[in-house]
């Protein structure tokens, strides 16, 4: 028999709850990373999954992500995360989502939740129906809250102006042409940002609808899915899927920087290796998109103002230098120096 702690993720995780409420059909794993900085914070996924395992792994993984994202952007916040077990047709119900925040009520605020994938606001109101340890609810024009997506991109915007810098020597991207990986939430926001300051945008979503929509927005080309990754461009900007950046794909990259906002960008650990060695520069993920992060913590701390996030979200470029710098000094790559000092900052260096 497999157990959790015989998992090739478990990484000494402090506590894993496994939900079960029969009268709604809630099926969830509550993943609690770590919780030295604070207590643990991150969202909730709601997925189908094929296999129970694949969601255990998913939350193990995603929770010690968050550990490491939460440390390295500089937050009294540990890292936790919930995978919500959907069925085959993703049914979310009222009493789904209220058993679900019934369950992160009892853990007494060790664990704090927000939207991810399949969870949008309306359903983070549900779940507040239940418990205060929820954030991303919306607020009033001028308080801190709601969507946490605008944020993320405005903070990948940024770590993609100091790859340029860093790489190119350039202080601006006008007229640079910055391959997107996705049309949603986050890569929208980049290139709304990138096309106001001169970029071209190359942008490929499965959902072409939503890539035309976000090119006549941004007057982008609209790139085939299959092909952006490849596109001979100065930036690739994944912002959809994880697990993109794997040895066959990192060999035919033909761009001299990789930042984006998905999590998870590397399929495995010898990427980050990889790409170094083809002298890509690599912005790691978990720090490029830390802005949505850092306006669900405000929120939920109530420790500031939209300033004070917009102050932190621009504390994000001196990170990814300091990675860089440190990076080129040891000549590690970018992902494992980054992966050093998040642990070090949860006190397992
Ligand atoms: P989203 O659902 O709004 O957008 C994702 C888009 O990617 C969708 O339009 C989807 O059709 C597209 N897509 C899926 N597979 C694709 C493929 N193979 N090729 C091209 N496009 C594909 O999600 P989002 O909120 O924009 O999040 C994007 C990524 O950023 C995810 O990895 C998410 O985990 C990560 N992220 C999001 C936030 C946030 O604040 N929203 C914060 C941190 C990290």
């Amino acid at each position: 028999m497999t157990t959790p702690w015989g998992y090739p993720d478990f990484d000494a995780h402090e506590a894993l709850h496994f939900v079960t409420d029969e009268a709604s059909g809630l099926k969830a794993i509550i993943a609690l990373h770590s919780t030295h900085l604070g207590p643990a914070a991150g969202g909730s996924r709601f997925w189908h999954y094929a296999d129970d395992g694949d969601a255990l792994t998913d939350a193990l993984r995603l929770s010690r992500g968050m550990s490491y994202k939460n440390a390295m952007a500089g937050l009294p916040l540990g890292g936790g995360k919930t995978v919500i077990l959907a069925d085959k047709e993703r049914t979310k119900t009222p009493a789904l989502l209220g058993a679900f925040g019934r369950a992160v009520d009892s853990l007494g605020g060790r664990y704090v939740t927000a939207e991810d994938v399949g969870i949008n606001v309306d359903d983070m109101i549900e779940v507040a129906r239940q418990t205060k340890h929820v954030a991303g609810l919306p607020v009033g024009e001028g308080h801190v809250g709601g969507d946490p997506g605008p944020h993320t991109s405005l903070g990948v915007f940024l770590g993609i102006k100091a790859a340029v810098r860093r790489k190119l020597g350039k202080d601006s991207v006008n007229g640079l042409h910055i391959a997107l990986q996705g049309a949603g939430s986050v890569a929208g926001g980049v290139a709304r940002h990138a096309a106001a300051e001169g970029a071209k945008l190359s942008i490929a979503d499965v959902d072409s609808a939503r890539a035309q929509e976000l090119a006549a927005v941004t007057g982008a080309m609209v790139a085939d899915p299959a092909e952006i990754m490849t596109l001979a461009a100065d930036v690739l900007s994944p912002c959809a899927l994880g697990a993109i950046l794997t040895e066959q794909s990192i060999a035919a990259l033909n761009v001299p920087i990789v930042a984006g906002g998905a999590n998870n960008q590397l399929a495995t650990r010898e990427d980050g290796d990889r790409l170094h060695a083809r002298g890509i520069l690599y912005a790691p993920d978990y720090v490029i998109n830390a802005g949505g992060i850092i306006n669900v913590s405000t929120e939920y701390l109530g420790d500031g103002g939209p300033d004070l996030v917009r102050s932190r979200i621009a504390a994000i470029p001196q990170r990814l230098e300091q990675i860089w710098a440190e990076s080129e000094g040891t000549n590690r790559d970018p992902a494992d120096v980054a992966d050093a000092m998040a642990q070090r900052l949860i006190g397992r260096g």
